[in-house]
């Protein structure tokens, strides 16, 4: 069974939805995931934004706004009057749900109940529409099985035991919708995989059900070379391995969610990257064989902080490192990049919410200075040990750009350089004609 996953922008419009039916409508047996349509969850967002900040007014307009938004979308989508009146209802029922937050208290569990709503209308509408046209389809309640665990990481083995479960509901079913992205918490509360999370719901799903193959369907051909939105004359790259393409998701490049590849990576299940608007085009296939070529790809990943941490017993000291690592380590805050010298520690963060309460602790036994709006640009590739000469063409290409942190050797696939976010694109520009041209 393959798992194939559509994006918001491959159910963005009901043209859209029409199309993607083309796409999976043969005898192979399939789950497709489908994302919210493109821009609903940022709408979501700006909605429970706005219930936060108790200006209920304006989130009722916003929601109206976007109830409007689908109401156009069911016109276009449904040719007969019964399957129009469905989706009429199903509107009702989820924009009905999302004006009862205006009229009460508002928390952050309500917040992730109404982000979910995306992914609930896409599913339902997208199945109505497959109804309508005589095409046989399982709608699978993503939050029937989907779940986190209390550190937010996929809880496999129960995703494992309940996605079966519903599927032998169905033992003469080929084709199954699922909801991308939202799922369960811990406490059994509707949560999500943080943004872009459709991606990952694929590759779960993939790994759990060990399915020959796990497809992710999007706007573009492929992962390409660099960040498409910000250089010029970038390109598809044809095969990627794993290690590859997770430290290209993981450092920002947005086709993929930053930590997607995991889950197929451990069984071995190849991922292939394709696009809906031109779906002959060849994509990328990730999987576990490495093409040994040097320099694949750049991807750069801001929003990020830096930390030196200096102490004058840093020298010969033991255990300084532990300390510090153990005071991050404690607050949940992963580190991406880190540097030593023989007097200092620098290290990078993405996530700064615990960021006072670990300066506090840091500062008990060293000195620290934090720098804030800094990109990790990170060039991917193989970079075994014999291969030489490319660190040259890296800093050649980089050569007028201040360098804040460099980090080589921590894998075989990843040189990672910090610097200021203002910089970022002469950085890659800088990259594309130095490397790829
Ligand atoms: P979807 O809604 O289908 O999940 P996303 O917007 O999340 O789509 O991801 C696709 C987008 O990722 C592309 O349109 C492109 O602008 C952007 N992108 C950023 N970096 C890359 C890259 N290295 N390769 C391909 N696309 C990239
Ligand atoms: N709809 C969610 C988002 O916009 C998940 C996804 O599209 O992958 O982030
Ligand atoms: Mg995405």
């Amino acid at each position: 069974m393959k798992v194939l996953k559509f994006g918001g922008t491959s159910v963005g419009s009901a043209e859209r939805m029409h199309a993607l039916v083309h796409l999976i409508n043969d005898s192979d047996a399939k789950i497709v995931v489908l994302s919210a349509m493109s821009g609903t969850t940022n709408n979501l967002i700006e909605i429970a934004t706005a219930l936060y900040a108790k200006q209920n007014d304006k989130a009722k307009q916003l929601i109206d706004v976007l109830e409007n938004k689908y109401k156009e979308v069911i016109k276009q989508l449904y040719k007969s009057e019964s399957a129009s009146n469905k989706g009429i209802e199903l509107l009702d029922s989820h924009f009905n749900y999302l004006h009862a937050f205006t009229m009460d208290l508002f928390t952050v569990n309500e917040e992730r109940s109404i982000l979910a709503q995306g992914e609930l209308l896409s599913t339902a509408m997208f199945h109505f529409y497959l109804e309508e046209i005589g095409i046989d389809s399982v709608l699978l309640p993503a939050l029937n099985f989907m779940r986190i665990d209390e550190n937010e990481e996929p809880d496999l083995n129960y995703i494992e035991t309940n996605i079966k479960a519903e599927l032998t509901k169905y033992p003469n079913t080929k084709l199954f919708i699922t909801q991308g992205y939202i799922c369960r918490n811990a406490f059994g509360e509707i949560d999500n995989l943080k943004r872009g999370g459709s991606d990952y719901t694929a590759t779960i799903i993939g790994a759990a059900i060990r399915s020959e193959e796990i497809q992710i369907w999007t706007d573009i051909d492929g992962m390409h070379n660099n960040d498409p939105r910000i250089v010029d004359k970038t390109h598809p790259i044809a095969e990627l391995s794993f290690d590859e393409a997770a430290e290209l998701a993981y450092f920002g490049a947005k086709i993929l969610h930053p930590t997607c590849i995991l889950p197929a990576q451990q069984r071995n299940i190849p991922v292939r990257l394709l696009n809906t608007m031109q779906p002959d085009a060849k994509g990328t296939l990730i999987n576990s064989k490495t093409t040994g070529d040097s320099i694949k790809a750049v991807a750069a990943k801001d929003g990020i902080t830096a930390i030196k941490i200096k102490s004058g017993r840093m020298l010969l000291a033991y255990g300084f490192l532990r300390a510090v690592f153990e005071i991050f380590e404690r607050y949940k805050t992963p580190i991406d990049m880190i540097t030593t010298s023989e007097v200092a520690v620098s290290l990078t963060i993405d996530n700064t919410k615990n960021l006072d309460a670990i300066k506090n602790e840091l500062e008990e036994f060293c000195s620290i200075e934090i720098d804030s709006d800094l990109t990790i640009v990170c060039i991917v590739g193989d970079f075994t040990a014999e291969k030489q000469g490319y660190a040259l063409r890296i800093f050649d290409a980089l050569k007028n750009i201040p360098i804040r942190m460099i980090s080589y050797g921590g894998s075989e696939n990843n040189i990672s350089i910090l610097v200021d976010t203002k910089l970022k694109k002469d950085a890659l520009v800088a990259l594309n004609k130095g490397l790829f041209q």
